[in-house]
């Protein structure tokens, strides 16, 4: 890969206004390469109290001195109180400080839920750099971009999940990536001594206090990203979205507070904990700051999951609808909800209003819809809405600094009440993505609105609808897929002309992926399983192969070259059954 420092700007939103940059003097990196606020929005946010100069890991961990024996993280390599929990991320920044991580540089962690995707976030962010945050199921294809754009020191990852070898990949972008010297592997299950060219995560991450100073690092820095989420792919890979402290931090307090969290909750986090939604909506570090438990699992088995919620005595929890379903069925199978939950979050999809109310009834518990997207924005039902705009809505703005237009093709706004793209901006919104300069100006007005793709509608309540994507993404329960994306891998494979992804409805997961193809070879078309291996081969992450295929003569287009998706979508729902 390229050493090359990021690119310049290109979005007005990058650069703009007076205020005072975070450059080669402070360490961070250069200023093109972090978008920023205008200095008036900033001061703005900053009056109403919104920002405050609080760094997010501070404000994770707030209450640990109040509550030191309270047990602050549960999870399958351990338990932490807050005492503990303190003296772990202490110990890790140490620790990192002194493998040579400082602050401004950029960390890939790459981790299941077990504490160390606690500890190690928070120890980073301690240190002024900049945990970036990759889901556990994205493979070489993604990575290698994210790696390009942000240039990381060090990667962490857990050895093995399942059969996959995390440490190999982790290895093998090292490779092209000459910032990429450090490589720390979690690995539990293997019991013996790190391979050389790796440091243990696991005893990086062990409370143990007293190991000398760590620099006082006072208030954020104008824009000083606190993470680094990843954008879902919608128009490609994976871009870096860097959450400044003051913004993101603000989101978390807003965000505990509509789900009402306490030094009570005991939030359950069973979808993978490197996405927003489970992060800080108000999530992980939301339940921190207020002083409650996290208990971190995998979702593979919903009996598991809420036999763990029972004795966990579990408050909340984060899910998207496919899950949702499973839970549902899960209960109704026990012929009892469990005791404790009191609110179930649904977001990542639109969830159908039947599956919201079965919710409410199997689970016993309140539901609260979320939508919103790692760029920013966020929307939630209120936990005392009436039912019907609990079903019915995803809910309002969760900020009064939230600016939303509801947009035309044309840009301009749309009678109220009608469909259009949502286009939005605010206190904890980005105003660009992180280098990455020809995407801002697609994603980004020059006024700093992000451009969601989604199509909503806002009622006069003020409650928004989602109502689908502008583009054709598709979405496989909460994941979401790009079909260019996907297309311009498997044209590559030797027996294929042409090739249209869409999405199909599925019962469970709400969209899979149907793969249209065009064989070179009439008389020798690819099969299913031969395209997955090669897509495999490439690199993609499993839950983006196609579970159909349709072999076709041409593709239909529309309007100048453009796959005509909307034919393809029939077709294929026509066509009945997967394979
Ligand atoms: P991500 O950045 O991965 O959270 O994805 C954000 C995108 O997921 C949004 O722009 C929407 O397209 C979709 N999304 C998230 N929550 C919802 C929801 N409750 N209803 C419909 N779509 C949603």
């Amino acid at each position: 890969m390229s050493a090359a420092g990021p690119a310049a700007p290109a979005s007005p939103a990058h650069g703009a206004g007076p205020a005072p940059a975070p450059g080669p003097a402070s360490g961070l990196p250069a200023p093109a390469a972090l978008p920023r606020v205008p200095a008036e929005r900033a001061q703005e946010y900053r009056r109403r109290g919104w920002w405050l100069p609080e760094r997010v890991d501070r404000l994770a961990l707030r209450r640990a001195a109040e509550r030191p024996e309270a047990v602050a993280v549960v999870a399958p390599g351990g338990r932490l109180t807050y005492r503990q929990l303190a003296d772990a991320v202490a110990g890790a920044a140490r620790r990192l400080a002194r493998l040579g991580v400082r602050r401004g540089d950029r960390v890939l962690v790459q981790l299941p839920n077990d504490v160390e995707l606690v500890v190690l976030p928070l120890a980073l962010m301690r240190l002024g750099a900049h945990p970036v945050m990759a889901h556990p199921a994205l493979r070489r294809y993604e990575l290698a971009h994210v790696v390009e754009a942000t240039a990381p020191v060090a990667m962490a990852v857990q050895r093995r999940v399942g059969r996959f070898d995390h440490a190999a990949l982790a290895r093998h972008l090292a490779a092209d990536c000459p910032s990429l010297r450090l490589l720390l592997v979690a690995d539990r299950a293997g019991g013996g001594a790190p391979e050389q060219d790796t440091h243990d995560l696991v005893a990086l991450c062990r409370p143990e206090p007293g190991e000398g100073p760590l620099p006082e690092l006072g208030p954020p820095q104008d824009d000083e990203p606190a993470v680094m989420l990843l954008s879902s792919g919608t128009t490609g890979r994976p871009k870096a979205i860097a959450r400044a402290h003051e913004g993101y931090g603000y989101m978390i307090r807003a965000s505990a507070e509509w789900a009402a969290l306490s030094a009570d909750t005991v939030y359950l986090a069973v979808m993978p904990g490197a996405h927003g939604f489970v992060l800080n909506c108000p999530g992980i570090l939301g339940t921190l700051a207020f002083g409650g438990r996290v208990v971190l699992a995998s979702a593979d088995d919903p009996d598991g999951a809420l036999d763990l919620v029972e004795r966990e005595g579990v408050t909340h929890c984060a899910l998207v609808p496919a899950l949702v379903d499973q839970w549902v069925a899960a209960a109704r199978r026990r012929g009892r909800g469990p005791s404790t939950l009191r609110v179930v979050q649904v977001g990542g999809a639109r969830p159908e209003a039947r599956l919201v109310t079965e919710a409410m009834k199997a689970l016993g518990c309140t539901v609260q819809q979320c939508y919103g997207m790692s760029e920013g924005l966020l929307v939630f039902t209120a936990l005392d809405d009436p039912e019907g705009v609990v079903t019915g809505t995803q809910g309002r703005p969760a900020s009064p600094g939230d600016e939303l237009r509801v947009v035309d093709e044309s840009g301009a706004p749309v009678p109220p009440g009608t469909t259009g793209e949502l286009l939005t901006r605010g206190p904890y919104t980005v105003p660009g993505y992180y280098n990455a300069p020809g995407a801002d100006e697609r994603s980004f007005t020059a006024d700093g609105f992000y451009r969601t793709g989604d199509v909503v509608r806002l009622l006069p309540s003020g409650g928004l609808v989602v109502e689908g994507r502008l583009g054709d993404v598709i979405n496989r329960g909460g994941e979401k897929i790009s079909p260019l994306d996907l297309e311009a891998l498997v044209i590559d494979h030797p027996a294929v002309r042409a090739a249209a992804a869409v999405a199909v409805p599925h019962p469970v997961l709400g969209q899979t992926v149907c793969l249209f193809a065009v064989p070179l070879d009439p008389a020798a078309p690819p099969s299913l399983l031969e395209l997955r291996r090669h897509l495999q081969d490439r690199g993609l992450a499993t839950f983006k192969l196609p579970e159909r295929l349709e072999i076709v003569d041409t593709i239909p287009y529309v309007g100048i070259g453009k796959v005509d998706r909307v034919a393809l979508r029939r077709a294929a729902t026509e066509a009945g059954a997967p394979d």
